[in-house]
């Protein structure tokens, strides 16, 4: 059974077709610019990766003017004799679409029907960045491929399992009522990928387990997962919310948007593309959004760039400790993404920080990178892991799941 599991942005859709046999990825790639002048198709046939002109390489006929060319020449790439992996466009079995946003009305993934498209429609308001993105890959999908069956897997669907108390805001209840305005939580469908991966590694039942999940990347969440459920999670009502990531700002006191909209005299929309672009690592050291560029001007000595790694650290440890509260305990810490997942420094600042756990971490175990392993001592009372996420599988897993009933 082979799955093609698709994520669209904006301007951009990412695809990956899985065997899912033998969970292998035949093939996958990007298309950016989508719509512009340039548009450009990264594609990967197993492991070798080709930059395609699509003028010329493939007969494609036009630019791609919108993400219907887009879901067009990734099949006729999949298909193409020299860098394609199918003979036939029946040989993908479903489509696996990645949702942003569920709303309230997900909590698990669900095939794609009329009804569900309604309903994303409406979710459109809770996430005017991604949504609509989401579903122009949809219908460019369903035009193409009428016959294939399709699902959506939700980053917000994991968190749905979220206590009142940890998703309800202190407004007037009303605008919970009116507006749907709470904490959904996002990265959902890495956060559950990693935690059940771990629990497997170890042997045991995740029903069982105490765990944290930090997902750490451009950006960056935590999550509370007590007995395989998330009960809390850093993101809030969009992904602005929580721990300072690569540009955005995080956690900050509300009232600060009132202070700066009269002192600075700029618009909320203004104000919203401060905290969402130009705040986080970047905004802090000046430098970058990328971890290795304000690592290394930290280790040159730039004040801003220390100043700016410590700052995300804290917000890390600062989540931890405030998990394990809400947990009454931990029994695993997991790192994921593009800086847990191969930063071993930031890695060893966040556990180095938690003695208080019984948790320490071993030097040896912990000089590893992208490698599912524990990288904590062996006396540690709690387990710190590295644990490669992997959305894509997951996606796709579901799909597989919900496509087979
Ligand atoms: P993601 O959003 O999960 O793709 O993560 C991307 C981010 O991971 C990049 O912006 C980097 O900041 C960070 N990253 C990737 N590799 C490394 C590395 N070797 N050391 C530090 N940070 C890294």
């Amino acid at each position: 059974m082979k799955i093609l599991v698709i994520n669209c942005g904006s301007s951009s859709l990412k695809y990956q077709l899985i065997n899912m046999d033998d969970k292998a990825v035949l093939s996958s790639g990007l298309v950016e610019k989508i719509g512009l002048s340039d548009p450009l198709l990264t594609h990967k046939k197993f492991d070798d990766k080709f930059i395609i002109d699509t003028d010329k390489q493939i007969d494609f006929g036009g630019k791609i003017q919108n993400h219907e060319d887009a879901v067009t020449i990734v099949i006729k790439v999949l298909l193409d004799k020299d860098l394609g992996v199918i003979s036939s466009m029946k040989e993908i079995d479903a489509v696996g679409h990645r949702v942003v946003h569920g709303g309230e009305k997900y909590a698990n993934s669900v095939i794609i029907n009329d009804e569900v498209i309604l309903e994303l429609e409406k979710c459109s308001k809770l996430a005017p960045l991604h949504n609509p993105a989401n579903l122009i890959g949809i219908y460019a999908c369903q035009k193409i491929m009428p016959k294939t069956p399709m699902a959506a897997v939700f980053d917000t669907a994991f968190h749905q399992t979220m206590p009142e108390e940890a998703y309800i805001y202190s407004l007037p209840y009303e605008i919970y009522q009116n507006y749907g305005v709470r904490r959904y939580g996002f990265h959902g469908t890495s956060h559950q990928y990693v935690a059940n991966v771990a629990a497997e590694f170890l042997d045991t039942d995740i029903k069982k387990l105490k765990i944290i999940t930090c997902h750490l990347g451009n950006g960056a969440s935590i999550t509370a997962i007590k007995h395989g459920i998330s009960i809390d999670t850093s993101m809030g009502f969009t992904p602005l919310a929580g721990l300072t990531m690569g540009t955005r700002c995080g956690d900050i006191d509300p009232s600060i948007l009132a202070y700066l909209s009269h002192e600075m005299n700029l618009s909320i929309d203004e104000l919203d593309n401060i905290m969402n672009k130009k705040s986080g690592v970047l905004g802090l050291s000046g430098i970058s959004n990328d971890f290795r560029d304000v690592e290394d001007a930290a280790n040159k000595g730039d004040k801003r760039a220390e100043l700016a790694l410590k700052v995300f650290t804290y917000h890390v440890k600062k989540y931890i400790g405030a998990y394990v509260a809400a947990m009454n305990g931990v029994d695993v810490i997991i790192f994921t993404a593009g800086l847990g997942e191969n930063d071993k420094v930031t890695r060893a600042n966040v556990i180095n920080g938690l003695s208080y756990l019984g948790i320490a971490i071993d030097d040896n175990k912990n000089n590893v990178r992208g490698k599912l392993s524990v990288i904590s001592t062996d006396e540690s009372k709690v387990k710190a892991m590295l644990v490669p996420t992997n959305e894509e599988l997951m996606i796709a897993q579901d799909t597989l799941i919900l496509t087979s009933q």
